[in-house]
């Protein structure tokens, strides 16, 4: 069975409609460069924003700003009191330090939820904003009653913003979680050996059917583009066809990750409100 976003998405937007009228929310998305191949997901954004009437302002700036240049930005930003959270939009130029430039994003304001203070909050496992990819994959598999607990989980890839914090998050629903990556030694036992899997690599159709089994779960977050434009996950779609439930690609995870973006937004004008 293929299991999609929207409606998940959709019901997120309800509840950050709500939200919207009880508190005043603003969002500020920073660019450096071109848009390439972001243009898409900040239009998502926008869209979402027009449709729950959240004020969402993008500042691009040219790729030659200097680090400095930037950091003074993002301080004027912090100490802008009207100015719920701040979204950075990467990758960044190769002479700016992205590390650094999200660790001078106030964690109050951090909408990604990829700050380290709050990367931290999710290991003592306190309420807060998260990772959005990470919520989104949670999310899509509790909207259909997929049982995480005691389950064996496989997450292929580590990355800070996406296979690293859904490990934390899966520990934390008491799945029994493996982690992935391109030194794993027999990743093709370990993709079968799971109850449920997820892709998070970036490779285009990596997953194939003969690694996967039939009972499983499969949930695809990687975004890849074929040769014609078109958005392909990492999970083969033969392998798709023969898990019990599997999330589609496009039209999946990738949906519920820009509500889980003004869900976190919501989070943060909660908590920031009479601060
Ligand atoms: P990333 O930073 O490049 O990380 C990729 C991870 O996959 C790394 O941990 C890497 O291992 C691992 N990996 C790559 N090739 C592998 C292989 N052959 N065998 C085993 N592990 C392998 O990418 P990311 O930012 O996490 O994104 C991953 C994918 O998710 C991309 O397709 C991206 O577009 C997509 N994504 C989707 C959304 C969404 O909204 N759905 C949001 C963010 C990202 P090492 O650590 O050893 O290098």
């Amino acid at each position: 069975m293929l299991i999609y976003g929207k409606e998940i998405r959709e019901s997120v937007k309800e509840e950050v409609k709500r939200a919207a009228q009880e508190h005043q929310m603003k969002m500020t998305i920073i660019q450096v460069g071109e848009e390439g191949p972001s243009a898409a997901y900040i239009n998502g954004i926008r869209n979402f924003a027009r449709d729950v009437g959240i004020d969402v302002t993008v500042l691009n700036f040219a790729s030659e700003i200097s680090e400095a240049e930037l950091l003074a930005k993002i301080d004027d930003l912090n100490r802008d009191p009207g100015l719920t959270g701040i979204m950075l939009q990467k990758p960044l130029p190769v002479h700016i330090n992205a590390d650094l430039v999200v660790n001078a994003i106030d964690y109050h304001k951090d909408v990604e939820g990829i700050h380290p203070f709050n990367l931290g909050r999710l290991l003592t496992k306190e309420h807060g904003v998260k990772p959005t990819t990470p919520k989104a994959v949670i999310r899509m598999l509790k909207a259909h009653d997929i049982d995480i607990e005691g389950q064996k989980v496989t997450i292929v890839g580590r990355s800070t913003i996406l296979g690293g914090p859904l490990a934390v998050m899966m520990i934390a629903e008491n799945g029994t979680v493996t982690v992935c990556h391109t030194r794993t030694r027999d990743l093709i036992q370990e993709i079968r050996n799971a109850d449920i899997v997820v892709a998070a690599m970036g490779k285009m159709n990596f997953i194939t059917a003969d690694m996967v089994k039939e009972n499983s779960v499969i949930i695809d977050a990687g975004i890849n583009f074929d040769e014609n434009g078109k958005m392909m996950g990492d999970v083969h779609p033969e392998a798709r066809a023969k898990a019990r439930v599997a999330s589609a690609v496009p039209g999946g995870v990738g949906v519920i990750t820009v509500a889980e973006l003004f869900d976190n937004l919501r989070i943060l004008a909660e908590r920031n409100q009479g601060r």
